[in-house]
C-alpha cells in the first residue's frame, strides 16, 4: 500500500549488493561563505586548502587498502570545487594509488552553481570525475536570497546547463521549507530542476540546527519552517519526480534508472567505506569511527605524524542487527526482515505501524511507505530488547 506519494518499484538487487561493495569519502570543508542554516565542519575561505590537501594525501596514504578495489568515491564538503581541479585529482590519484577503482567506478563530487564554467568543469572531468551534484537548494531568487546563498535561480540554470553536456550524471539538492517559501514556489522550483534533464534529483527538508545563526535568528523571534507544509512539499516533490520518470530510491533521493547513487547505497546497505578529512566518518570491519572536527586540529594532528580519529564504537551483533534494519528503511526496496525485522513487527508498536500502513511487508522484506513517519519506526527499533540474532 503506498500511502504518501508516487514510489516506482526500485531494484532490490542494487540497493543488496551495494551493501558488499566498497566505497571511500573525502571531505573539503571549505566554503566561500558560511550560510546561515548550516551545521557543518566547514570553514570560510581557502587559506588552509594546500595543507588540507597534503594532509589528506597523507592520511589516505597511511591507511589500510580493502581485499577489494573501490566500487565509488565521494567528494563532498563543504565545496570541493573550492579547490582547484588540480588539488582535486591529486586527492583522487592518491585513493586511487592506495585503494584501487574497479572499473565502472562512481566518481562524484559536490559543487556549488558559482563554481561551474565550462572549462572547469571539462578539467573536472578529465581528472576523472563522472558525477556532479550540484547544491541549487531553489530556483527562487527570493528563496535563495532568504537561505543567504550567493548565487541567483538563472545561474543555475546556466549551471546544470553546462554540467550536463560534460558528466555522465548529474544531480540537483534542493531545500523545502524555508521560511517565506510557498507551495508553489517549490513545485516551481522542482519542475524547473526536472525540466533542465538532470539523471538525480535531491531534496531536503530545512532544519534549524543548534549554534548556527539560523537558530539564533528563531530564537530571537525570526520565522522557522512549517513541519505541515515541510511535509507538503515532500508530497510533491515525490509525485513530480515520479511523473518525470525519476524512482524514489530513498526518503531525499530520486533517481533515473541506472543513477541511483552507489556511494549512498554502500553508507545505507551498512557496506564498508573509509572516509578522509575533518569530520570525516567511516565504517569498516565493524567500527564506525570519525575524524577530529576542526580543520586546525585536523592539520596539526596530520601533520605531527599522529592519526586524526577522535573516536569510535563497535557495535555489538544486536546494535548492529537494529542499525541494519534502520538504515536499510531508509531505501524504497526496504530490507530483508532478519531478526530486528521480526521483533518490530511482532512489537505493540511495530504492529501498529504495520495497521496503519506506516510499514509494509513484500515477502521477506521490510519497508516503510510513509518515510515521514520514519521517526516513529526508528524509536519504536531502538526501544526492542536486545535478542541473539
Ligand atoms: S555551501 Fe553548503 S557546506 Fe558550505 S556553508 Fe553553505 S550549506 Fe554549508
Amino acid at each position: 500500500m503506498l500511502i504518501e506519494g508516487t514510489v516506482l518499484p526500485d531494484s532490490v538487487e542494487l540497493a543488496e549488493s551495494a551493501a558488499s561493495r566498497v566505497a571511500a569519502y573525502v571531505h573539503i570543508p571549505f566554503c566561500r561563505q558560511i550560510c546561515s542554516y548550516c551545521d557543518f565542519a566547514v570553514v570560510a575561505g581557502t587559506d588552509l586548502a594546500d595543507r588540507y590537501v597534503a594532509a589528506v594525501c597523507a592520511e589516505i596514504e597511511a591507511a589500510e587498502p580493502f581485499p577489494g578495489r573501490l566500487s565509488a568515491v565521494a567528494f563532498g564538503g563543504g565545496t570541493p570545487t573550492a579547490l582547484g581541479w588540480r588539488e582535486l585529482e591529486r586527492v583522487l590519484g592518491a585513493i586511487e594509488a592506495r585503494f584501487g577503482f574497479e572499473a565502472d567506478v562512481e566518481m562524484s563530487l559536490e559543487a556549488n552553481p558559482e563554481d561551474v564554467t565550462p572549462a572547469g568543469v571539462r578539467n573536472l572531468r578529465a581528472a576523472g570525475f563522472r558525477r556532479i551534484s550540484l547544491g541549487v537548494q531553489s530556483f527562487d531568487d527570493a528563496v535563495l536570497t532568504a537561505l543567504g546563498r550567493t548565487h541567483s535561480a538563472d545561474l543555475a540554470r546556466q549551471a546544470v546547463a553546462t554540467a550536463r553536456g560534460v558528466f555522465d550524471s548529474v544531480s540537483v539538492d534542493l531545500i523545502f521549507g524555508t521560511p517565506g517559501e510557498t507551495l508553489e514556489s517549490w513545485r516551481s522550483s522542482v519542475s524547473i530542476a526536472l525540466e533542465t534533464g538532470i539523471d538525480h534529483l535531491s531534496t531536503y527538508s530545512l532544519t534549524v540546527e543548534r549554534g548556527t545563526p539560523l537558530s539564533r535568528a528563531v530564537a530571537a523571534g525570526a520565522p522557522e519552517p512549517d513541519s505541515d507544509l515541510q511535509a507538503d512539499e515532500w508530497l510533491l516533490a515525490t509525485e513530480l519526480a515520479a511523473e518525470g520518470g525519476m524512482i524514489r530510491y530513498e526518503t531525499s533521493n530520486h533517481a533515473r534508472p541506472g543513477h541511483a547513487v552507489v556511494y549512498n547505497l554502500v553508507t545505507w546497505g551498512q557496506g564498508e567505506y573509509v572516509a578522509f578529512g575533518n569530520a570525516a566518518h567511516q565504517h569498516r570491519d565493524g567500527v564506525r569511527s570519525w575524524n577530529v572536527r576542526r580543520v586546525d586540529r585536523y592539520l596539526e594532528r596530520i601533520e605531527r605524524g599522529e592519526g586524526a580519529e577522535s573516536g569510535r564504537e563497535q557495535l555489538d551483533r544486536w546494535e548492529s542487527e537494529v542499525e541494519r534494519v534502520m538504515l536499510g528503511l531508509r531505501r524504497a526496496a526496504g530490507v530483508i526482515l532478519g531478526s530486528a525485522g521480526e521483533r518490530l513487527l511482532a512489537s505493540e508498536r511495530g504492529g501498529a505501524a504495520l495497521e496503519a500502513g506506516i510499514l509494509g511487508v513484500a515477502g521477506d522484506r521490510l519497508m516503510i511507505n510513509r518515510p515521514l513517519l520514519g521517526d516513529e519506526v526508528s524509536r519504536a527499533l531502538l526501544a526492542l530488547a536486545p535478542a541473539d540474532c
